[in-house]
């Protein structure tokens, strides 16, 4: 990814959506905000035990920084299900970005609107994000290990087919950092559940010197993209693990459970 430093803070880009100036997107990190301790500093969650008036300070911050309308942001009560929400107009200006607003038991937004900005949260699951420059629509998904296993991103891009009129082979892929192949243990339950619920899931098992058993969800996700169309192409994976980069990012791992969130955006300005 592009590192780039932006006021006081560090955002992280992805070089195929760059191109388009109609787009604004982004990863952020933990530099800038005004959170202290587990949550220093750009801590995005209103559900992590920090306090609101922080989090809605870095916010501001957040659409300061990048330069797009806070009260248009909408963001998602993710679940780790694989429920999508059709953003429409009448979700501009309307603060969604606040806990109350935020889009109920959702874990993927989707929208051609002009103006408005998505937003999901992270601390080590996977964030995907898409453009299609065709017909101009933006998506992102929260793809965790459930989310995953329910493939929410082969699901994403079947709403964007179904309900934007996009063609698999024109939209462009993003993966971005979560917890990797590296730090991203699973036991064998974990393992069983792969097994049943993914295609070929054996080929992203990582097994240890001592036959510790670890998850690769960054290909899991190339994979269902690949199979639902998305051309080679089109698709970037940061492959920037959080736990090894504590320093930047949020880990619910790494953390030891309390700990901040960072953001991923993208929006048509
Ligand atoms: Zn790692």
């Amino acid at each position: 990814m592009i590192k780039k430093k932006i006021g006081n803070g560090t955002f992280l880009f992805f070089p195929n959506f760059l191109n388009y100036k109609e787009l604004i997107h982004a990863i952020s990190t933990r530099h800038s905000g005004v959170s202290s301790n587990n949550y220093a500093s750009l801590n995005l969650s209103f559900q992590v035990g920090d306090e609101d008036d922080n989090v809605k300070e870095n916010h501001q911050i957040l659409s300061q920084t990048l330069g797009f309308d806070l009260s248009s942001l909408a963001t998602c009560q993710q679940i780790h299900q694989d429920n999508i929400a059709m953003v429409d107009g009448s979700y501009l200006k309307k603060d969604c970005f606040l806990p109350g607003n935020a889009f109920p038991e959702t874990d993927a937004l989707v929208t051609d609107v002009p103006g408005i900005t998505l937003m999901t949260r992270y601390a080590d699951c996977v964030p995907l994000i898409f453009y299609d420059p065709k017909t101009h629509t933006v998506a992102i998904s929260h793809a965790g290990w459930k989310g995953t296993l329910l493939h929410i991103a082969q699901k994403t891009v079947e709403v964007l087919v179904k309900d934007y009129h996009c063609q698999p082979q024109h939209i462009l892929a993003a993966i971005g950092p979560s917890i990797g192949p590296c730090c991203y243990q699973i036991n064998s339950t974990m393992a069983d559940q792969a097994v049943k619920e993914l295609y070929k899931a054996q080929e992203h098992f990582v097994k240890s010197t001592n036959d510790d058993l670890y998850f690769n969800l960054w290909q899991a996700n190339k994979k269902q993209l690949q199979r639902v169309g998305i051309k080679d192409e089109h698709l970037y994976s940061a492959e920037l693990c959080t736990s090894c980069n504590f320093d930047l990012f949020y880990s619910y791992r790494k953390g030891k459970k309390v700990t901040g969130r960072f953001g991923a955006l993208i929006g048509l300005r």
